[in-house]
């Protein structure tokens, strides 16, 4: 069961995870809305070693204007712009997965909601989920 694939929206982009998630949390930082378009970003921490790139190679933006204050590098589809992942410093073995991506997008499950000062007011959390009001 430890083998998860996924791609972009045009195809360009196919990777495998052959491993299971180390962790699994929505982030509703407001770099995360703005890059997806949308109100958060569903994310698997995989380690970086499990995933293989079987397609394309995503290009990186070095996103430095962070609610943190580090520089998030985000990798993107250049052909249709999906993101595909994160890398977060001080997090080197980890790369946190846009789990839309995944072909199995159901396989995501969020353990966690980080970020939740910046949540839009529409998304409810459900009782007893654990939460942080930044991102650690
Ligand atoms: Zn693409
Ligand atoms: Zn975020």
């Amino acid at each position: 069961m430890s083998n998860h694939t996924g791609q972009c929206l045009c195809g360009d982009i196919k990777y495998v995870v052959n491993a299971e998630p180390l962790m699994a949390g929505v982030c509703h930082c407001r770099n995360c809305q703005r890059q997806g378009g949308s109100a958060f970003s569903t994310l698997w921490g995989v380690p970086k070693v499990a995933v293989t790139f079987t397609a394309g190679s995503p290009k990186c933006y070095s996103d430095s204007d962070t609610d943190s204050g580090g520089t998030v590098q985000r990798f993107f589809c250049g052909e249709c712009g999906s993101p595909i992942y994160s890398l977060v410093p001080g997090q080197d073995e980890m790369m946190f997965l846009k789990t839309g991506t995944l072909d199995n997008a159901d396989d995501f499950t969020p353990g966690f909601h980080i970020w939740c000062d910046r949540k839009q007011p529409w998304v409810e959390i459900p009782a007893g989920m654990p939460t942080m009001a930044k991102g650690s």
